[in-house]
C-alpha cells in the first residue's frame, strides 16, 4: 500500500467518524452536509420561542392611492404578487433602532411600510372565510426597495427582481401571536423620516384585505407554515439618505425604526 492510500483511508475513517457523531447528535435520518446555512428566523414576542421563515411574498400595488402614485389604475389592474429571498430579513428588535446600510448600485432608495403576516398553515386554493385561521400573528415590516432599478427594469419589460429583491431589503420586527394582539387589519399604517410623517393611512385602505390576500396568493401557490406576506404599501413612498432614521408605526404593534448608514 502506498502513503498516498494509506492516507486516503485514514482521512476517510476521520470523516466517517465526524459523520456519525453528527448522525448521533441530530438522530440517525440526519442528512450529511458538507456545510450548514444558518435558517431565517424572526422572534416571536412575548415567548423564547422563533418563528422559522420558509418564504417571503409581497404584495403590489395593495392600496388605491399608491397604485396611483406609481403610474397604474387601482380600478382596472389587480394587485399582484412577488418574493423577496428568505435570508433578505433583517430583525430589528421592539422597541430598538438598527443600522440599515445604503445598498449597492441605487440612488433613489425608497421606504414602504408594510403590514407583516406570519402563517402557522397552508394549503392551495384557501376560502376567504378560512383564510384568518392560518394567520399565526402579525409584524412591522419594511420592503425597502431600489426605486430607480425597479423602473429601469420595468422600462425594459424586465424583471425587476434587482430592484426588490436584495440583501437586507426585508426589516421586520418581531412576530406578535394572534393570541396576544388579535387580528391586525384596519388600524392605522405611518412611516415617519426623521420626526416627518410622510406614509400615514389606515390598513382598512388595502384594495385586498388580509383574508383576501391569502386566498389569492394561494391560487398561484400552495401556502405554508412558515409563510410570511408583506401586504403593500401606502402612498407617499419616497427616498432615504445616509442618516435618515426611518420610524414606522401599526396600531397594534410596537414600532419599528431603522438607521440608514
Ligand atoms: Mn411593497
Amino acid at each position: 500500500m502506498s502513503d498516498l492510500d494509506r492516507r486516503s483511508i485514514l482521512a476517510g475513517a476521520a470523516l466517517a467518524a465526524g459523520a456519525t457523531v453528527i448522525a448521533s447528535e441530530a438522530g440517525a435520518q440526519a442528512p450529511r452536509m458538507p456545510f450548514t446555512i444558518a435558517p431565517t428566523l424572526i422572534p416571536i414576542a412575548g415567548s423564547d420561542q422563533m418563528f422559522p421563515v420558509r418564504r417571503i411574498y409581497c404584495i403590489g400595488r395593495n392600496y388605491a392611492a399608491h397604485a396611483r402614485e406609481m403610474g397604474s389604475d387601482p380600478t382596472r389592474e389587480p394587485p399582484f404578487f412577488f418574493q423577496k429571498p428568505t435570508d433578505a430579513i433583517q430583525l430589528v428588535p421592539a422597541g430598538g433602532m438598527v443600522d440599515h446600510a445604503y445598498p449597492s448600485l441605487t440612488k433613489n432608495y425608497h421606504y414602504e411600510v408594510e403590514l407583516v403576516v406570519a402563517l402557522k398553515g397552508g394549503g392551495k386554493d384557501i376560502a376567504q372565510d378560512k383564510a384568518l385561521e392560518l394567520v399565526f400573528g402579525y409584524a412591522v415590516g419594511l420592503d425597502m426597495t431600489r426605486r430607480d432599478l425597479q423602473r429601469a427594469m420595468g422600462d425594459q419589460k424586465k424583471p425587476w427582481e434587482i430592484g426588490k429583491s436584495f440583501d437586507r431589503s426585508a426589516p421586520v420586527g418581531p412576530i406578535h401571536p394572534v393570541a396576544q394582539v388579535g387580528h391586525i387589519g384596519t388600524g392605522r399604517i405611518s412611516l415617519a423620516v426623521n420626526g416627518t410623517v410622510k406614509q400615514d393611512a389606515t390598513l382598512a385602505h388595502m384594495i385586498w384585505n388580509v383574508a383576501e390576500q391569502i386566498s389569492k396568493l394561494s391560487e398561484a401557490n400552495e401556502l405554508f407554515a412558515g409563510d410570511i406576506i408583506y401586504s403593500g404599501t401606502p402612498e407617499n413612498v419616497g427616498p432615504v439618505v445616509v442618516s435618515d432614521i426611518l420610524l414606522c408605526k401599526i396600531e397594534g404593534l410596537p414600532d419599528l425604526s431603522i438607521r440608514i448608514v
